[in-house]
């Protein structure tokens, strides 16, 4: 597969797909795999492109396009930045797009390290918003503490690590879970989804992404010896689809730049891909000032419409301004018109291995007032 030969059909109007995974870690940190064993992953996998965010560490002459095999991966690089002197270092930021290290600016305040990361052309993300300690293994809380801030492009709403730390209150479960990958993702917590309601309440445009966290680690148990989900695992799971208003070329900086101008925009969704491919996902909105995408505002005058298209039927529920408006249960194509101003975002549910589970979750569409 050529990166710029996106399986889903040309959409013009709707945006050409890419699925891109935005938080990995390598041995420049504490990750375990090297950028290689990434990029073989992520060729594996069938991502488009792939962003490696190691801790306080940006590695030079990384980025561009690789080839694996018959395939070519996108490979970018950003950087995950914690205040190294905070204890076990709270408030992560996942800093995608720059171009170098800007690891010297987290001391303080983290809204130094949101306006520098923003100044540098980068976009500032809050990595795993809410995070739970584990005790036994010696994990801490990584939650975000520091909320007085502006001016950053949105929060990762799904963590997978984030997840499974928070489903093993034993090491047992850590073995079992180990074993049953596809057993830990049921979705985002819900207070990260009500703490980005509560965000998109006060007027902050935040757009949700969705990654794993992969480090590769090596689990041990008695005579048993494994990697704890190796990359491959996590690039068929949780990723963040973009959609672009122009096809992928195969040129490295061409395609960053668009790339990160739609994820700027906030056109994408998170899509747990590993039940089923969640593709085709598309959510928008029509009325008389044309056509609005997610991440962007429209104007609400006269008959206005929401659009949701699912790639098989699901549970689909709507959300505006953080309270369900309406689920329909085996949804494929809807069509909903809408009266009131306000944050419209779409969650879909589908059913696997035993369980309703997370399957996509919309960025919001923002209606205002003529
Ligand atoms: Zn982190
Ligand atoms: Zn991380």
């Amino acid at each position: 597969m050529q990166p710029y030969e996106l399986s889903s059909p040309p959409d013009p109007m709707l945006g050409y797909e890419v699925r891109y995974h935005p938080h990995v870690h390598t041995r420049f940190s504490d990750g375990h795999g090297t950028y290689r064993d990434v990029l073989h992953a992520a060729a594996r996998a069938g991502l488009h492109a792939v962003e490696i965010t190691d801790h306080n560490v940006r590695p030079e002459g990384l980025a561009g396009y690789h080839s694996v095999g018959q395939h070519r991966v996108l490979l970018l690089v950003g950087e995950e930045i914690h205040d190294r002197t905070l204890l076990k270092g709270k408030n992560h930021l996942l800093a995608l797009g720059i171009r170098q290290d800007l690891s010297s600016l987290a001391e303080g305040h983290p809204q130094r390290l949101i306006n520098g990361v923003v100044d540098h052309g980068g976009l500032a993300f809050i990595a795993h918003p809410i995070d739970v300690a584990v005790p036994y293994a010696g994990e801490g809380d990584f939650s975000w503490r520091d909320w007085d801030i502006r001016g950053f492009h949105g929060i990762e709403l799904w963590n997978a690590m984030s997840e499974f730390k928070m489903r093993i209150p034993t090491p047992v479960h850590a073995l079992f879970y180990a074993f049953a990958f596809h057993r830990v993702a049921r979705g985002p917590f819900v207070d990260t989804l009500r703490l980005w309601d509560r965000l998109l309440q006060r007027g902050l445009r935040v757009t949700a992404i969705g990654g794993s966290d992969a480090h590769a680690l090596p689990a041990r148990l008695g005579p048993l010896r494994r990697t704890l989900f190796p990359y491959e695992w996590h690039f068929r799971a949780i990723n963040t689809h973009i959609l672009l208003s122009e096809p992928l070329r195969g040129d490295f900086d061409h395609d960053r730049a668009l790339l990160y101008r739609a994820l700027a925009q906030g056109r994408a969704f998170v899509g747990y891909d590993l039940p089923a491919a969640t593709e085709g996902f598309r959510f928008w909105v029509e009325g008389r000032a044309g056509v609005g995408h997610m991440g962007a505002p429209f104007p609400l005058k006269g008959e206005v419409t929401l659009h949701i298209r699912v790639p098989r039927p699901a549970r689909v529920t709507l959300i505006h301004d953080g309270t369900v408006v309406q689920s329909w249960q085996k949804a494929r194509r809807l069509q909903v018109p809408v009266h009131r101003p306000g944050v419209y975002r779409v969650e879909v549910y589908l059913w696997a291995w035993g369980r309703w589970r997370g399957w996509i979750f919309s960025n919001p569409v923002y209606l205002h007032p003529t």
